[in-house]
């Protein structure tokens, strides 16, 4: 499709998303509840402290009781967060940002210290948002990793560790990954995260940002292609990460408003 046209498309998508946005009234993303966009109970899922989150991700695991990297958040991606972080990726929920940028900043601060250390004087921390593929980008009009990288970037800057956003990674199209288990996702991957050809990364230390840590396939293909450019990636941040298996879930009820999306964030 010529550009133009695509640029049209895309107006066309926000047009409506503003309409709908006139005649549905607003409802929380994550448990419907009328007249606010974020409630009170749901942002709690967000609030809580930022730890590590990498244990229950199979694809990290060393399997020596060691992790590929360490990766934190604050939440845990079941119940309200679950259906918030869908609405927002591809319910056209961009009043989101706002919240989740906050929670993004506060994983940034909280991975200063270990980045810092790490860092020393390799020049400033390259924040790199996981990539989606072209097909994801035009159907949500944007990359909505990216607000949670540069809210991470800021969150490290505020820490005291100088850092900057990056996006020095391509990633090429292949099936959804939505519903894959861990091995099938690997496989999926293989080869189609790949460092753009302009990108500078030997010695760079790289802090990679994604939404949410499922089995961590796709954190682990980003991984190995910036280590294979020769850059440092000494840790991720996230929004949220799937519950441990075993761990106690979260009420999983979906919203019940019109307009709200309720299907599970597609990776991509
Ligand atoms: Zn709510």
């Amino acid at each position: 499709m010529p550009s133009w046209r695509r640029r049209v498309r895309t107006l066309v998508v926000a047009a409506g998303r503003d309409v709908a946005g006139l005649v549905v009234p607003v409802a929380c993303a994550g448990c419907g509840r009328v007249d606010e966009p974020w409630c009170a109970p749901c942002a709690a899922a967000l609030a809580g402290p930022v730890v590590r989150r990498d244990h229950g991700a199979g694809r990290l695991d060393l399997l020596d009781g060691r992790t590929l990297l360490p990766v934190l958040g604050p939440g845990t991606y079941a119940g309200p967060l679950r259906h918030g972080v869908a609405a927002w990726k591809d319910g056209g929920r961009t009043d989101l940002d706002r919240p989740f940028a906050a929670a993004a900043h506060r994983t940034g601060r909280a991975l200063a210290p270990g980045t810092g250390h790490v860092a020393g004087r390799a020049g400033p921390v390259l924040v790199v948002a996981v990539p989606s593929t072209a097909q994801a980008r035009r159907r949500r009009g944007r990359d909505p990793v990216d607000v949670l990288a540069a809210a991470v970037a800021e969150g490290l800057c505020s820490g005291g560790v100088p850092a900057v956003r990056a996006r020095p990674l391509g990633r090429s199209g292949g099936p959804d990954l939505a519903g894959l288990g861990a091995r099938a996702r690997g496989d999926a991957l293989r080869g189609r995260v790949r460092v753009r050809a302009a990108a500078r990364l030997r010695g760079r230390v790289v802090v990679l940002v994604d939404d949410v840590l499922t089995t961590g396939a796709t954190l682990a293909a980003c991984h190995g292609a910036l280590v294979a450019a020769g850059a440092r990636v000494p840790a991720a941040g996230v929004l949220a990460a799937t519950p441990p298996a075993g761990a106690a879930g979260v009420a999983d009820v979906a919203p019940s408003v019109r307009g709200v999306s309720r299907r599970d964030a597609a990776e991509g």
